[in-house]
């Protein structure tokens, strides 16, 4: 073959190769984030996740497709156009309690990876020293670093002190002083920092501008969708809380025409999405503010002849399955 079309044909390659690393760079990511804390027995507790609603979130997730990314993988995504899974997901656990370790079982079970944030003036250096935080003991340096090397679960900063970092008049000492804190015990450099409270403003945003982290985790309870560089320092999650929850289907009344359906709940207020199936089709979507404790008329307007009506709960982002619940209807009883 002549060296020309040869070298023609690298230069085909070379320009493909950098056409695709530029769109991946500038295209918009959309990413659910979700934001966890502890785990363990939830109880009434909303910050602690329970174990066995932990297992069928990474069940669900993994049905659904997700595949799970770190922060780093956006940042190298949006710097040099690294690709990223089709359905990417970050799990994200805050405050390093030691619970996450009981997470870190599960996550290896489905492949799945996750990022936990520490307040480095929280994580002691040895177990007389351990600190507690919101009620549950904090991880000691050791076992981060024993943990870190399983290749599971990851560590990033959440300040040193955990003060609200948009209240301070300089908040990159804050910043610096975790990144330090962080290099010095992991022997290497972390890259992701999320905001105390989820409360940033200008201020804190140039301050992680200026430091040598690359990402900064946020609150607001969005799938985040990230196009601009600054993006990356304000990085929306979705909050997903622990707490003893339950669900339950019934009919208002019997006999009464048209049929009326309630979903009771108890647990924890959230914002969900209702899914509402009749004899296997799917019949509406509703988005449902649910207080804690009470139950909510259903809007189902079923046709003629339904024998069965299905109702799933999820998130209000439809990330998150609470509940799938089903209810006999008699053929006979629908009237319309
Ligand atoms: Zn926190």
């Amino acid at each position: 073959m002549p060296i020309k079309k040869i070298l023609s044909g690298v230069v085909v390659l070379l320009l493909l190769a950098c056409g695709f690393l530029y769109c991946q760079k500038h295209r918009t990511i959309t990413v659910p984030v979700l934001m966890y804390h502890k785990f363990g027995s939830a109880g009434s507790d909303v910050w602690t996740m329970d174990l066995k609603e932990f297992r069928r979130d990474l069940a669900s997730f993994s049905a659904q497709g997700y595949k799970t990314i770190l922060p780093k993988d956006l940042a190298a995504n949006k710097k040099w156009g690294r690709p990223l899974p089709s359905k990417p997901m970050i799990i994200t656990m805050d405050d390093g309690h030691i619970g996450v370790t009981n997470a870190e079982v599960l996550l290896k079970e489905y492949g799945y990876k996750a990022i936990v944030y520490l307040i480095t003036d929280m994580t002691a250096s040895n177990d007389a020293a351990r600190f507690s935080w919101n009620g549950a003991p904090c991880l000691i340096w050791d076992e981060v670093k024993a943990i870190e090397s399983r290749g599971v679960l990851s560590f990033g900063g959440h300040s040193a002190s955990h003060a609200n970092l948009a209240s301070l008049a300089d908040p990159s000492e804050e910043i610096r002083r975790c990144f330090n804190d962080l290099r010095r015990n992991l022997g290497h450099k972390p890259d992701s920092f999320c905001y105390p409270f989820n409360q940033y403003n200008p201020r804190v945003v140039a301050a992680m501008t200026g430091s040598r982290f690359t990402t900064g985790m946020a609150g607001s309870d969005t799938v985040a969708v990230i196009s601009a560089a600054d993006d990356m320092f304000k990085i929306a999650r979705v909050s997903v809380f622990g707490g003893d929850k339950s669900f339950r289907l019934s009919k208002v009344s019997e006999g009464v025409k048209p049929e009326k359906v309630l979903l009771h709940y108890k647990g924890p207020p959230m914002d969900v999405s209702v899914r509402i199936k009749a004899d296997g089709f799917f019949l509406r979507m509703q988005f449902r503010k649910l207080a804690g404790d009470g139950a909510e008329l259903l809007d189902t307007d079923l046709p003629a002849g339904i024998k069965e009506l299905e109702v799933e709960v999820w998130d209000k982002h439809g990330i998150i399955h609470h509940y799938s619940g089903c209810l006999k209807l008699e053929a006979s009883e629908i009237v319309k």
